[in-house]
């Protein structure tokens, strides 16, 4: 099978943003009154929750009993604060994408590869990435972007990568995924793409059996390691 397209994860892959999350989600917190303090340590653990308002979700089953809790209504008004704040964040800052990345990404253009985005994050954080990252829009730089806001169910479900191959128009086995997190390739996996995973720093203690290549970056993927996943899935 020919290579057609690249499907990339957001947060952990193209670059190291969950600390932006991290600092976000304190910020908002201490916004509404909360003595919430998320470490880095804890934030680990709470990565294994994906989608933003869920991850708050998450947090609050585990407080002790009678401390204060939002309503689901409260957390969606939250986290829409919790974008806004890390949207600033990034417009301020200088967060770096991923090495390779970049160069795989002019690469595969120039070869005609379509490229995609299948994120459980929502579009206004694709932009502030693609903003800081390349001075572009996202539809600068990608096809088809496909988040966790439009589909029922989030990563490890294969439903955005599923969103992803729809929007391509394309069948699963000319495609690679890219993600950084066990979430990530089980969703990838469900829709029956391969799957590149470089470990982030928050996903390096992960198990990445499932995977067809782990590489510490992008920087070390070859052409011919690419052709080589598609070569192998099933016609
Ligand atoms: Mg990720």
């Amino acid at each position: 099978m020919t290579l057609k397209a690249l499907i990339f994860d957001v947060d952990g892959t193209l670059a190291e943003t969950e600390e932006a999350h991290r600092a976000a989600f304190n910020q908002v917190f201490a916004n509404w009154g909360f003595d919430w303090s998320w470490s880095q340590a804890q934030y680990r653990e709470l990565l294994k929750t994906t989608g933003g308002k869920e991850r708050i979700r998450a947090w609050q089953e585990n407080l002790p009993q009678g401390a204060r809790r939002l309503t689901d209504d409260e957390i969606a008004r939250m986290h829409k604060e919790k974008t806004a704040i890390y949207t600033d964040i990034l417009a301020a800052g200088d967060l770096d994408l991923r090495p390779g990345v970049a160069e795989l990404i002019d690469r595969a253009r120039a070869d005609g590869l379509k490229l995609a985005v299948a994120t459980t994050t929502n579009l206004p954080n694709v932009e502030a990435l693609t903003r800081c990252c390349w001075g572009a829009e996202p539809y600068d730089i990608f096809d088809v972007i496909a988040a966790g806001d439009e589909v029922a169910a989030k990563k490890p479900a294969p439903d955005v990568f599923r969103l992803a191959l729809e929007r391509l128009g394309l069948p699963a086995q000319v495609c690679v995924a890219f993600e950084d997190s066990l979430n990530g390739v089980l969703s990838a996996r469900g829709a029956g793409l391969p799957v590149v995973v470089t470990p982030s720093v928050y996903t390096d203690d992960q198990d990445f059996s499932q995977a067809q290549m782990v590489v510490d970056s992008l920087s070390e993927l070859s052409p011919d390691d690419l052709l080589a996943l598609t070569a192998d899935q099933p016609a």
